[in-house]
């Protein structure tokens, strides 16, 4: 059996420090953005590259962020609710108890699992093997069976949390049968999305789940290395790209260089679209795609699909910019910026009604008179889920004396919840559901509506359709998808403000 020794050979603690209050945010109308997972080891203080790298990744989840470094034989941790820059900064001093040269970092929206600190990241545990902290991107969708079947052998739980239940299938079967094994029979054991950074005490490893649903990249810098969920977070610590993780790989990255340790063989692949559409900055890399690219190419795909007479292209900020770029571009209309947003209209407020939401969603956009007035407008936005936002930015800008508004959006509609860490949920939530395009047109007020086709969107991906998963869009998921979904989701209702 191979063993995880720690180069220290010391048990030590293993502590956790969560001192900051659950704060909350305005339930957005688009889905919620996953989780960022990051980890560093190095001859430098792990501590700054992790809160740099996690403040780029905040856009993929800000509910939570946490940090666990190994010093002195010891795992210690610090999470906490709200902004990456609210839970690290320098009144909490976390630089001070943040010691040691190795560690991940954590930033969450939760998918599955309430919304409570105890299900913040990293997660911590220890067993025969040492201290073991463990950063999760994605969502374990055969977690309540797993969990039953350990609790029947005696492990506790802590949280409602799916990670939780990752962290001791893995720290469990590692235990038992050595890393190699271990890993295995987890990867065996645990269906559905995960993109992990995880210590073993002074040992940083990550993996990616055989399908490599959700992304994650290594680079090396002058003091060492570095993996995260997304490439921007490798550029803004000065790192150079090395490489994606494989799908099903587990990697130790070293202070000398990244060990590949094993690949989990799996007969397909399958890349989350949505990472492409909506979820990953437009500056990262993912597999080896640039996400601005993709959307670009999305837009010009949708101008020659939907072609429409108009004066002038807008993107609906932020979400569509890149979209509406590329329709201008190949349309040979102007690009012109006619909505302005608010950034920091978004945590202001706690929102617990629709009336209340919609009150949140005028506070957060406005229109430059003079760009709308007697235009006619193609409005481009990346995708529509509920339908309320676009409604009211097309109402906001025939308020304003737009002619003719034409919606074009940069993804087929969205029909099918996401299984594998996504916040969309029930069928119900979804304006596409039971509607033809002519009736969504009407119902969000709009002159015109298109989607770009699926072909068009794997086109602008640029990879074959076996190689990504298209589930919300087609219903048809790249594995079984379990029947247990549904009370978790309403589980997660139950929390959803
Ligand atoms: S169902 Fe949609 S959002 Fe979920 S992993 Fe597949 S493509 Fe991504």
């Amino acid at each position: 059996m191979d063993t995880i020794p720690t180069t220290s050979g010391k048990r030590g603690a293993l502590t956790v420090d969560s001192p900051q209050p659950e704060l909350d945010h305005i339930d957005g109308q688009k889905p919620s953005d996953h989780c960022a997972v990051v980890g560093y080891i190095g001859e430098e203080p792990a501590y700054p590259f992790i809160l740099a790298s996690l403040k780029t990744l905040q856009h993929r989840g800000q509910e939570s962020a946490g940090i666990a470094t190994f010093h002195a034989s010891s795992i210690n941790a610090r999470k906490g609710m709200g902004l990456v820059g609210e839970v690290f900064n320098e009144r909490t001093k976390d630089s001070e108890y943040l010691l040691g040269n190795v560690g991940i970092g954590h930033t969450r929206y939760s998918t599955a699992g309430s919304k409570a600190m105890e299900n913040a990241g990293p997660f911590l545990v220890t067993n025969a093997l040492g201290h073991i902290a463990l950063s999760h991107n994605g969502e374990i969708t055969n977690a309540d069976r797993l969990r039953e079947e350990l609790l029947k052998q005696g492990l506790t739980f802590l949280t409602s949390s799916d990670t939780e239940v990752l962290l001791m299938e893995f720290a469990r079967d590692i235990s038992l049968h050595g890393l190699n094994g271990g890993v295995k029979i987890a990867a065996d054991r645990l269906k559905g999305a995960y993109a992990i950074t995880f210590l073993i005490n002074d040992r940083l490893y990550a993996m990616r789940d055989p399908l490599g649903i959700r992304p994650l990249i290594m680079g090396k810098m002058d003091s060492g290395y570095m993996v995260a969920s997304e490439s921007c977070a490798l550029d803004i610590t000065g790192a150079e790209i090395l490489r994606d993780v494989k799908p099903g790989e587990l990697v130790e990255v070293t202070r000398n260089g990244i060990i590949s340790v094993l690949t989990v063989p799996s007969r397909k692949i399958a890349h989350c679209m949505f990472e492409y559409v909506y979820f990953a900055r437009p500056d990262s890399i993912i597999d080896r795609t640039e996400v601005f690219q993709t959307r670009l190419k999305l837009g010009r795909i949708l101008a020659r699909e939907s072609h429409v007479e108009a004066d002038v292209v807008f993107a609906v900020p932020d979400s569509g910019r890149a979209q509406a770029l590329g329709y201008a571009q190949e349309a040979g209309i102007p690009f012109s910026e006619g909505l302005i947003k608010n950034r920091f209209s978004d945590r202001t407020f706690i929102m617990p009604t629709q009336q209340s939401r919609t009150a949140a969603v005028r506070l957060k956009l406005n229109v430059i008179q003079s760009e709308v007035r007697g235009k006619r407008i193609i409005l481009v936005d990346d995708s529509i889920i509920r339908g309320n936002t676009m409604n009211h930015i097309v109402s906001l800008l025939r308020r304003a004396g737009a002619k003719e508004v034409h919606v074009r959006i940069g993804c087929p509609p969205v029909v099918a919840p996401c299984f594998f860490g996504v916040d969309m949920k029930t069928k119900d939530q979804f304006i596409a559901t039971g509607r033809t395009v002519e009736e969504i047109c009407r119902e969000i007020g709009a002159d015109s509506l298109a989607y770009v086709s699926i072909k068009g969107l794997v086109e602008s991906i640029g990879m074959d359709r076996e190689n990504l998963c298209l589930g919300c869009v087609t219903g048809e998921y790249p594995m079984p998808v379990s029947e247990e979904k549904y009370p978790r989701q309403k589980e997660l209702e139950s929390f959803t403000p």
